[in-house]
């Protein structure tokens, strides 16, 4: 069996006394969760690579990330996050702290996507409960906002040859 690190928490937090939040708090981790690392491997095994991951550089850190197509992946744990397919009810005991504690993750995670969409990023958040649903599904839309992106650069591309054109008859 693989040692596992103790889960440290922060001072704030209260002990919970449900062992399903416990259980799900233990395995808290922003980075390398296991429905990320799923999607890593099917986008790796569906040829689509050259991403990424967690850009210190980038707003709001993606974890995934085509940056010359400028499409950011965020893998979204349903509990932390609060999924809106989930739907997942409050932890029954100091509900208020957590109330608290998800709408300020919840903010979070919008301004890291409007951070990104202002500069021009295509971003998917895709739950945890998606990967486990239908990996496959979430391949296609990543591969779709990939394929729109590309789209839209040759667009842009024709855009700026007929502006070139219009130049030299001046
Ligand atoms: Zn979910």
């Amino acid at each position: 069996m693989t040692k596992k690190r103790p889960y440290i928490r922060d001072k704030r937090s209260p002990k919970s006394k449900n062992e399903a939040v416990s259980r799900v708090m233990r395995a808290n981790k922003s980075k390398n969760t296991k429905p990320e690392m799923l999607l890593r491997k099917a986008l790796w095994k569906h040829g689509l690579r050259g991403y990424r991951l967690h850009q210190r550089h980038l707003p709001g850190r993606p974890d995934i990330a085509f940056t010359t197509k400028r499409v950011a992946i965020f893998v979204n744990g349903c509990f932390w996050h609060r999924c809106p397919h989930c739907q997942l009810s409050l932890p029954k005991t100091n509900t208020t702290f957590w109330e608290e504690k998800f709408k300020r993750n919840v903010a979070r995670d919008q301004d890291k996507q409007a951070a990104l969409t202002k500069h021009n990023w295509k971003v998917a958040v895709i739950w945890e409960c998606q990967i486990k649903e239908d990996l496959q599904e979430q391949v296609e839309r990543i591969r779709q906002l990939l394929g729109d992106i590309a789209r839209y650069e040759l667009e842009r591309e024709d855009f700026l040859n007929v502006a070139e054109e219009g130049e030299t008859y001046r």
